[in-house]
């Protein structure tokens, strides 16, 4: 897929106009920093901070709850990245999961060929085709040089296991975690006792060798998989869960706080899809450079499972008890980014809007996907029954909650700090506070404040927290 912005008048507009807005929030607040910066940074590797890493665990916990938690169907998998390297000749990998890269003649630099400007809407036909380059006149963005013909190239990081360098220790890192629960899809059906339909959920690292990495975390070289695969019947009952679990994966970025208008769903042509997929559709969402996927809906038939029981000889078929049955099962893939998604939530809760004359700057992160739940501030630092009134209010929140303390301002630059991190709730301990045993809560989002009984705060933000999930 492209990542060149889309010129469509009737588009929707993107929640920010800029990426560069994010990126420096990011930096300046701590969510996202490039990685190993001081010696001039890596290429498409990004560094999670303090407050990037509670966003992520969140969405990956999110995730986790709808696809885990919440049913009967699904089981969890923590598979290993390096796995047989027969496993990546079986998938397909090693022959076929590339992308096609030209280079210039001159300036000898190097490109996705489907990335060229001139060659966005090119169908996947045309991309395959040697003649490409003269056929569509393709030349280097750069300096205008020729481009060379275009070849495959693999986008498996490999490295080599054990003490020897040579062909036969070549391992992979893994490019996508599917895999590890095809090849313990028996493991897993036999200790779990799960009956058909059932599914596995993997949360984990893959690594591809990008050509064109960019867009901040939108394409990394290191990145993060949320991945489903769901064992069913072959034939009708795949369609029957494609067609079920499609919405689903739709409605979970709405449940979590993205606008309808800002995703939708976009099917795979017939020449566009991969090689194990009878169906594809991905959810896509409007990036500041334009719609791109979000997460990829498969409906993979018996392609998996038949070729591991051919390849590895072990027989991976299941018996249905009910029928007397035997039979390969089809898999539908629910195939979403981890990082793809936090960077989704942190675009797309981004406001900025005038309060009296001033500029503010909020993110209206979903309070469970918000670093932080809870901010305690005291009005007046200089007293310390108040400090100690704080602490103690804190303490009692930290055995549930993510809360910080923070007294290194006024209060008004206080509140703004805690909205640029999506903070919902700041809770504000003053003079009064030690006379009346209340403090005030103010919420994030409409800036109302609420005067609270200091033994409740606990329970109402957790009161709040519980609404903000119906
Ligand atoms: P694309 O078309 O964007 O290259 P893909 O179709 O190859 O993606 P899948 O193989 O279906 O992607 O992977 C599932 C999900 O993993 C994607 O929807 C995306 O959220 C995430 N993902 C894939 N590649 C990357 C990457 N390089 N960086 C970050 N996330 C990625």
């Amino acid at each position: 897929m492209t990542d060149s912005p889309v010129h469509d008048p009737n588009d929707v507009a993107a929640a920010v106009p800029d990426l560069e807005t994010i990126v420096s929030l990011s930096k300046r607040r701590g969510f996202v920093f490039q990685s190993s910066e001081i010696y001039g940074g890596i290429n498409a590797v990004w560094d999670y901070g303090p407050l990037g890493v509670e966003l992520k665990n969140n969405v990956k916990r999110a995730w986790w709850k709808s696809m885990v938690q919440e049913r009967d169907d699904i089981v969890g998998l923590d598979a290993g990245i390096l796995m047989h390297p027969q496993v990546w000749v079986t998938s397909g990998h090693v022959g076929s999961f590339s992308d096609p890269l030209v280079e210039c003649g001159t300036c000898r630099r190097r490109y996705r060929l489907d990335e060229l400007p001139g060659a966005e809407g090119l169908s996947v036909t045309d991309l395959a085709d040697p003649t490409v380059i003269e056929r569509f006149r393709l030349i280097c963005p750069n300096d205008g040089g020729p481009l060379s013909a275009p070849r495959r190239f693999n986008l498996m990081f490999q490295t080599f296991m054990g003490p020897v360098q040579d062909d036969a220790s070549i391992v992979y890192f893994r490019p996508e975690t599917a895999q590890g629960s095809y090849v313990n899809f028996k493991n897993i059906q036999q200790s779990s006792r799960k009956k058909i339909p059932f599914g596995i959920a993997q949360i984990g690292k893959s690594f591809r060798n990008e050509i064109s990495p960019g867009n901040f975390v939108f394409r990394m070289r290191e990145f993060e998989q949320m991945e489903m695969q769901y064992f069913v019947r072959p034939g009708d009952a795949a369609t029957a869960a494609f067609d079920d679990w499609l919405p689903r994966r739709l409605a979970w970025y709405g449940q979590y706080g993205v606008a309808p208008e800002r995703l939708r769903l976009r099917e795979h042509a017939k020449d566009e899809l991969a090689h194990y997929a009878r169906k594809a559709v991905d959810v896509e969402y409007r990036f500041p450079f334009g719609w791109k996927e979000l997460e990829g809906v498969h409906n993979r038939g018996d392609f998996d499972l038949s070729r591991h029981a051919a390849a590895s000889g072990e027989n991976l078929e299941y018996f249905d008890p009910a029928t007397e049955e035997h039979f390969i099962p089809w898999i539908v893939e629910t195939a979403a980014g981890a990082d793809r998604a936090a960077f989704t939530f942190l675009i797309d809760a981004y406001r900025e809007e005038e309060v009296r004359g001033e500029r503010r700057v909020s993110l209206s992160l979903h309070p469970d996907l918000a670093p932080y739940k809870v901010a305690v501030l005291p009005l007046l630092k200089k007293r310390p029954e108040i400090v100690e009134l704080c602490h103690r209010i804190l303490a009692d929140l930290k055995r549930d909650l993510m809360a910080v303390y923070d007294d290194t301002a006024a209060i008004g630059k206080l509140y703004r700090r805690q909205d640029e991190i999506g903070t919902p709730w700041c809770v504000t301990v003053d003079v009064d506070s030690l006379e009346d045993m209340a403090v005030t809560v103010r919420d994030r989002d409409t800036m109302t404040q609420e005067r609270i009984p200091v033994d409740g705060v606990k329970r109402a933000i957790l009161d709040r927290m519980e609404s903000a999930r119906s």
